[in-house]
């Protein structure tokens, strides 16, 4: 074991620091800046900040020429409120790190320790902590940011922790092992009319009650394979509160979701005909756009080898769990350039759910992550 006991108590205690004061997508900025300290303590040899926002990599360099291996973590929290008692509970309303990204981040920073005290003997060691992984926005944007060309990965590795799978337990496979998903806002818009001239109008009604039954339709789950697909109605208004208008204006949300970013071509295709034809039906004109894109995660078979091998070596039971799960991830992005794999860490089977307001991230997991990690990492870079 390379943490010291008082390594863990450090860690444990670093966590709950940031568990106490939560950013959320897109604002992480004094995260990065308690990371960045973690960082330049721990005597990274460079750091290289405001990656795609306010992402952040320590790099470690080895003696001699090898390949970059990436670690990656999230800096973000939810906008949820945390019900909690315990004293590291968040100091900020309506935000918590309720998906146990603080814990991520600390079995990086427990790297950190571990790596400055044993220099990788080749190639480097980059521990990346992106953004704004809960709006599917973070991790492609480190990718287009400039900076990441710098430090292109030859591998990337990951883990989530998983509450419902036995704790310690990990969970890992080839292959697609989340889901593509993406939120698709619907906007149609006909004309207004008076209430009682309805048919001087365009009103959206029909076509919003014919699209959310319709959309749902296109996927209502299945078995995890190349056919799965599920549309979930999220979000759907028409017109203005008021009795006098007939209204112009609709909106039909959903999130498509596909085990494969092929699927969700498809799907998006078959969305879009369903809302053109409302959209037709009716005399109104439609606008579709999209956010919270996430690509599926994709674990390349020899970098899912490493991770095995690690976990092997570490004593960390593993199978292959529930995967691919339902979530979405997007770690995706980055394994787009390079070899990824992510695996899955459990977070004991009572413990509360990622996103529930009564998670939190066990601490006792922050040592078995970078166990697993550190010796992925000395396999390949000495
Ligand atoms: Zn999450
Ligand atoms: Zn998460």
């Amino acid at each position: 074991m390379f943490l010291t006991n008082q390594d863990v108590v450090t860690l444990t205690e670093w966590r709950r620091e940031l568990h106490r004061n939560p950013e959320i997508s897109g604002e992480e900025a004094e995260t990065a800046r308690a990371v960045r300290a973690f960082l330049a303590s721990a005597g990274a040899d460079r750091i290289v900040t405001g990656l795609g926002g306010h992402g952040i990599a320590g790099i470690f360099e080895g003696g001699e020429p090898g390949p970059t291996v990436m670690v990656r973590a999230e800096l973000d929290a939810l906008p949820i409120e945390e019900i909690s008692e315990a004293p590291h509970r968040s100091r900020v309303l309506g935000k918590a790190h309720l998906c146990g990204h603080d814990g991520h981040m600390a079995i990086l920073a427990a790297l950190a320790l571990g790596l400055s005290r044993r220099r990788p003997q080749r190639g480097r060691a980059v521990l990346l902590f992106q953004p704004a992984e809960e709006t599917g926005a973070g991790a492609a944007a480190v990718v287009a940011d400039p900076k990441f060309r710098e430090i292109a990965p030859d591998v990337v590795f990951a883990l989530h922790n998983l509450p419902g799978m036995r704790f310690g337990k990990a969970a890992l496979i080839e292959g697609p092992v989340s889901c593509a998903s993406r939120g698709m806002r619907i906007v149609l818009t006909g004309k207004t009319a008076h209430a009682s001239m309805p048919e001087t109008g365009l009103s959206p009604v029909d076509a919003v009650a014919r699209l959310m039954p319709a959309l749902t339709a296109l996927g209502s789950g299945g078995p995890m394979d190349e056919s799965f697909a599920m549309v979930t109605v999220t979000h759907a208004r028409i017109g203005e509160p008021a009795f006098g208008i007939a209204p112009a204006h609709g909106e039909v949300w959903a999130t498509l979701r596909t085990l494969t970013d092929a699927g969700m071509d498809a799907l998006v295709a078959k969305a879009e005909r369903l809302a053109e034809d409302a959209a037709r039906a009716g005399g109104l004109s439609v606008a579709v756009s999209y956010s919270d894109i996430f690509r599926h995660c994709e674990n390349a078979p020899e970098a899912v080898a490493h991770l095995r091998r690690a976990l092997d070596a570490e004593g960390v039971p593993h199978d292959r769990g529930n995967l691919p799960m339902r979530p979405s991830e997007d770690f995706g992005h980055l394994g787009a350039n390079a070899p990824a794999a992510m695996f899955f860490l459990g977070s004991g089977e009572n413990h509360a759910a990622l996103h529930n307001p009564d998670y939190d991230f066990p601490d006792d997991l922050i040592p078995i992550g970078a166990r697993v990690f550190m010796r992925a990492l000395r396999d390949l870079l000495g």
